[in-house]
């Protein structure tokens, strides 16, 4: 508890570690700083990778960071999450390709159209 307190630097009352706006003095607070730790940027990073659209919430987030390395990791987490779309993308597309041969090879494709074709001719 005692560390997550912060200070309002206009008028030094103690606010919530959450607040936007100082509850005693109305001004706005600096948004608390995002933590750039390894361990959090992993995190990051393996979500917007594997998550596509999940990294987009902390992306934004840390852009808008004063920190530069918030910023590079928003950067980054960023491209990871095109990167995670695009691969995402690839996977399915290998997948329906997949189940289209499979299913046509399990219809019969084309043996199927002549085995129709000499029904008919019979006929
Ligand atoms: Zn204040």
């Amino acid at each position: 508890m005692e560390s997550e307190l912060r200070f309002c630097p206009h008028c030094g009352a103690g606010v919530t570690p959450d607040a936007i706006f100082c509850s005693h003095c109305g001004k706005p607070l600096e948004e608390p700083k995002l933590s750039t730790s390894i361990g959090k940027q992993i995190l990051i990073y393996s979500v917007s990778l594997f998550l596509p659209p999940f990294g987009l919430a902390w992306t934004f987030k840390y852009f808008r960071q004063q920190n530069k390395t918030a910023r590079t990791i928003g950067l980054v987490s960023l491209l990871l999450t095109i990167i995670g779309i695009i691969g995402t993308i690839w996977i399915m597309m290998g997948f329906i390709n997949n189940v289209n041969s499979s299913l046509n090879s399990a219809l019969g494709g084309s043996t199927n159209d002549s085995q129709l074709n000499q029904f008919l001719q019979n006929y």
